[in-house]
């Protein structure tokens, strides 16, 4: 990277969907945005195995092709691509000034589309049995478990349609639900519910994962009768929500109680010149059209910043 390299117009911190959906809008502006990929390159989206409900795919799309088709289109305008990270971020004047694993940037406006990371259970067992056993990501870890048996813990789409995945290499898979009614919608409700290797096990928590050199088993504790069981399993995939990715702007950018980033209808953060877009500033949709829509609304919002700066 040379010094003309890092004063830029316009930089987006994240590839997924928000991220490169900005920088193609931002792109086809002129504004040669330069985007940092972030240490997942094409976001939560490209570990999904297969996309369904992104329009213009009737018989869906991978999560990892989807991905580098937005990044080529964004590329063809212009885009600069980094593989790189940003770890500090300075927005108390402009130029804004981000310091990565590579370098620092200074840039007239910014873009945030850091997306979100899985929830962990925070039980015993989960952070030394990671990678032996415990997996927040079906498409990465499934094929290790073929014909084994694992656990999928949650009730909502993200549990459902993994699980759904998971069945392709498992013997079985045991969806554990905290409550006796899921939070998925219908049409993966009875894909679940008629697949023959799905079993569910209702009103339950674990409270434990045990296993030395891998996952053996987890311990079960049952909400409504406080009754305690153990389940062998070699596996457990843990599906119950996300945390946005927003530390790095924390007591710099306005976020709510849960560390969502507050931006208005027009992706305006409470910094002039910082625009949030994508799961980072979303707790309520998190789908790949509303976080690429949200992208192109920001870079849309953030060329028109520029603009009415130079007149
Ligand atoms: P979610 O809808 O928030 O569901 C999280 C699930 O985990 C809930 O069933 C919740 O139980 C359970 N849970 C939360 N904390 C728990 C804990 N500590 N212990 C045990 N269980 C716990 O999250 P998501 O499934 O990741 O989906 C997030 C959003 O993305 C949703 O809007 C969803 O529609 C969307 N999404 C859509 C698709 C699709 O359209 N194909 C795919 C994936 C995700 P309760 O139900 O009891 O709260």
């Amino acid at each position: 990277m040379t010094s003309n390299e890092n004063r830029v117009k316009m930089l987006i911190l994240g590839s997924g969907p928000a991220g490169l959906s900005a920088a193609l809008y931002a792109a086809r502006a002129e504004l040669a945005p330069v985007l940092l990929t972030g240490a997942q390159l094409g976001g939560q989206a490209a570990l999904t195995y297969t996309i369904e409900n992104y329009p213009g795919f009737p018989d869906g799309v991978g999560g990892a092709q989807l991905g580098e088709l937005f990044q080529k289109q964004a590329e063809h305008f212009g885009t600069r691509v980094e593989f790189d990270t940003a770890n500090k971020v300075d927005l108390s004047a402009r130029p804004f000034k981000v310091t990565t694993d590579a370098g620092e940037y200074l840039s007239d406006s910014l873009i945030v589309t850091t997306g979100a990371s899985p929830i962990h259970l925070n039980v015993p067992g989960e952070d030394t049995l990671l990678g032996r056993g415990v997996s927040y990501c079906a498409t990465c870890d499934g094929a290790f478990f073929k014909d084994k048996k694992v656990v999928v813990i949650g009730g909502g789409d993200s549990a459902l349609e993994e699980a759904i995945f998971l069945t392709r290499y498992a013997s079985s898979v045991t969806i554990v639900h905290r409550r006796d009614e899921l939070r998925a919608g219908p049409i993966l409700q009875k894909r679940a519910k008629e697949n023959p290797k799905i079993q569910f096990i209702w009103n339950t928590v674990v409270t434990e994962i045990r296993g030395s050199a891998k996952m053996e088993s987890v311990q079960l504790k049952n909400v409504q009768t406080g009754e305690e069981s153990t389940f062998a399993a070699d596996g457990i995939f843990i599906f119950i929500g996300h945390t946005p990715n927003t530390q790095l702007f924390e007591g710099q950018l306005k976020m709510d109680s849960h560390g969502y980033i507050e931006a208005d209808m027009l992706m305006q953060t409470s910094v002039p010149g910082v625009f949030a877009a994508g799961e980072a500033a979303d707790p309520h949709f998190r789908q790949v059209i509303t976080s690429a829509g949200m992208g192109a609304a920001a870079a849309i919002q953030a060329t028109r910043f520029l603009e009415a700066e130079t007149g």
